[in-house]
């Protein structure tokens, strides 16, 4: 058994994707599209008809069809739940994903200039993962595919801005805020300005990630309510802006209130171990996605990859879909596959495009049109093999100050990975992790210049060592709008985990309105399973892990809150005055 923190934390982070060193490779351990084009076409049942498959008297019903689109943690959680102990003999999973490889947002598909894997940026896994480790758990790895925890820094040209310690281990648990207060060490903020923070605490009490609330804190950016609160332009430059261009992947001007105190909630302050993380010892396509397709493959389930879903087919009635019309990227081939449930695992600005190329069928439901609003926010990912060892002094790392609303991070993969080079390279230098986020600014260089940017900003951070070191191989990725984006007024735009107006189609990802956690992997996979709940007829928290109860100070101040508009409602909070009617 792997063993993880029995109550685990949060934090960071932090982007469909044109990965611009991805040969379309369909090696490796998902199926080559020669031998998936076989199984995906599996010989139906004599009884079944394109469209529907009765029964026949006495016999047992035949296996649903499901076709699961997307096979990032959204899909592929989906398709583990379906194929579960109980269920897979109700159900026929197929996953279909455009690219090679899956994993969506954390495949490893990407190619390094000598032939490296590389990974379409770094992902943690803070505590309050608790679904994602479960499912370590249950992989019965040979050996834990994560990291311990590590102190984390943060950078700015100027230097070490502030050091993130191991909460879990800094000192006493004290209640959530206290404790992060009294432990993160920040080199050159004053304690007047860290003060000017405190007035968010209202808006925490406030935002108890009700629907109301989120209504409420939806339409306003988040910059907006920290300068109506009077957070100081240093504590917010130097913080919080950083905070969600490395959270949400875009400046506080351009994401909603309601998403940035939901992802700060839920990455540092459930607890105050909340922003401990754990990194992947290796790539997360080899380390936990290999296994665990195996897994499922071993139960029936059916991937195919480089397999486009183009075109959706509606029944007379308009409110089922039938049909779903896929491209195979290797053949050009492209096939109708009948269908009886669908679940998009596709991310936002897949989803506005499908609309989009769909208006006679999709397109005709008003829910469908709205997600035509979704866009995303782009991402840089490189990795860098230098020629000589550098002394790095924090494995993870979040930066500010280098482009104008571009947020930054980097890792040191030497320490974090077990084999850092990979394979049978014989590298012996420095790997560094360099990810760069709303950065369309970015996108528009050269990878030789990409490349030369990368040193450079390393040079500034790590000195002569770094100043004295040559790249010796590099992954340039690029993800062009690719990011789910959460600007002001996006939730209202964003799915349900069951869709209202087709009734047999479901949306799981990061992207789907739930009350579990904030933008993560973790709530990919939460939502999976919810979907799949939803299509086996199951409770809706099923096989999902709860986050648990608000800390009582937390609670406290909540129903406080939520008593007083109760109060001044007359019975009906939502009449009451909300904290952003008596900001200036
Ligand atoms: C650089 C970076 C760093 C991140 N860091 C962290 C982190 O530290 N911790 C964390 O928890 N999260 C992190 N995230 C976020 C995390 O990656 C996402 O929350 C999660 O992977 C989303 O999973 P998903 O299933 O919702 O969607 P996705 O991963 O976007 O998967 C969607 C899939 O749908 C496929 N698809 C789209 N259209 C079609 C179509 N028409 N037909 C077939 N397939 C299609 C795509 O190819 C893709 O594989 C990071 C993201 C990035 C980019």
């Amino acid at each position: 058994m792997l063993r993880h923190p029995s109550r685990p934390t949060c934090a960071a982070l932090l982007a469909a994707a044109v990965l611009s060193v991805l040969p379309p490779s369909a090696e490796g351990y998902w199926s080559a599209p020669a031998r998936v084009q076989g199984r995906l076409h599996p010989p139906r049942p004599p009884a079944a008809s394109l469209f529907s498959a009765p029964a026949g008297e006495g016999a047992a019903p035949a296996p649903r069809e499901v076709l699961i689109i997307g096979s990032g943690w959204g899909g592929l959680s989906c398709a583990h739940a379906l194929s579960s102990a109980g269920a897979r003999e109700s159900v026929r999973v197929t996953v279909v994903d455009a690219l090679p490889r899956p994993g969506g947002l954390v495949s490893d598909s990407a190619k390094t200039r000598g032939g490296r894997p590389a990974e379409a940026g770094q992902h943690g896994f803070w505590a309050e993962y608790r679904n994602i480790f479960r499912l370590l758990d249950a992989l019965e790895l040979d050996e834990d595919p994560l990291t311990g925890y590590a102190e984390q820094g943060q950078w700015s040209p100027r230097g070490l801005e502030g050091t993130w310690p191991v909460y879990c281990e800094a000192g006493p648990q004290l209640p959530t805020g206290i404790g992060q207060a009294l432990f993160t060490r920040f080199e050159k903020l004053g304690p007047l300005d860290l003060a000017t923070a405190l007035p968010l605490v209202l808006a925490f009490s406030e935002f108890d990630d009700s629907e109301e609330a989120w209504r409420r804190y939806d339409g306003v950016s988040f910059r907006d309510l920290c300068v109506r609160l009077g957070v100081s332009k240093r504590t917010y430059e130097e913080i919080f802006e950083p905070m969600i261009l490395t959270g949400l992947f875009a400046p506080g001007a351009q994401c909603s209130a309601a998403a940035a105190l939901g992802m700060a909630y839920f990455f540092v302050l459930r607890h105050q171990d909340s922003f401990d993380v754990r990194w992947c010892r290796g790539n997360v396509g080899e380390k936990i996605f290999a296994p665990w397709l195996e897994r499922m493959e071993g139960r029936g389930v059916t991937f195919a990859p480089s397999t486009r879903a183009e075109d959706f087919v509606l029944d007379d009635a308009g409110t089922r879909i039938v049909g779903v019309r896929c491209k195979d990227a290797a053949s050009g081939e492209t096939t109708t596959r009948s269908v009886d449930e669908v679940v998009f695992a596709v991310g936002g600005a897949a989803l506005a495009g499908m609309v989009r190329s769909n208006p006679s069928s999709l397109g005709r439901h008003a829910e469908f049109r709205k997600f035509s609003n979704l866009r995303g926010t782009s991402v840089l990912a490189t990795r860098i093999y230098l020629d000589k060892k550098i002394d790095t002094p924090y494995s993870a790392n979040a930066c500010w100050g280098f482009d104008e609303d571009v947020g930054m991070t980097w890792f040191d993969i030497t320490k974090l990975h077990d084999d850092p080079h990979s394979a049978d390279d014989a590298g012996t230098g420095s790997v560094i992790e360099v990810d760069f986020y709303h950065a369309n600014s970015l996108l528009a260089m050269d990878d030789d210049s990409v490349i030369a940017k990368v040193k450079a900003d390393l040079d500034v951070i790590l000195g002569a060592a770094c100043q004295a070191a040559q790249v010796e191989d590099a992954a340039v990725v690029r993800l062009p709008g690719a990011v789910n984006w959460y600007y002001p007024g996006s939730h209202t735009d964003m799915p349900e985990v069951r869709s209202e107006a087709l009734e047999n189609a479901y949306f799981a990802g990061d992207i789907v309105n739930t009350r579990h956690g904030s933008w993560s992997q973790e709530k990919a996979f939460v939502t999976g399973v919810e979907a799949a709940n939803m299509i086996l007829g199951r409770d809706p928290e099923e096989g999902i892990v709860s986050l648990g109860e608000d800390e009582a100070h937390v609670a406290f101040g909540r129903n406080v809150v939520a008593g007083l508009k109760n109060v001044f409602g007359g019975g009906r909070p939502e009449r009451a005055p909300s904290l952003f009617d008596f900001l200036p």
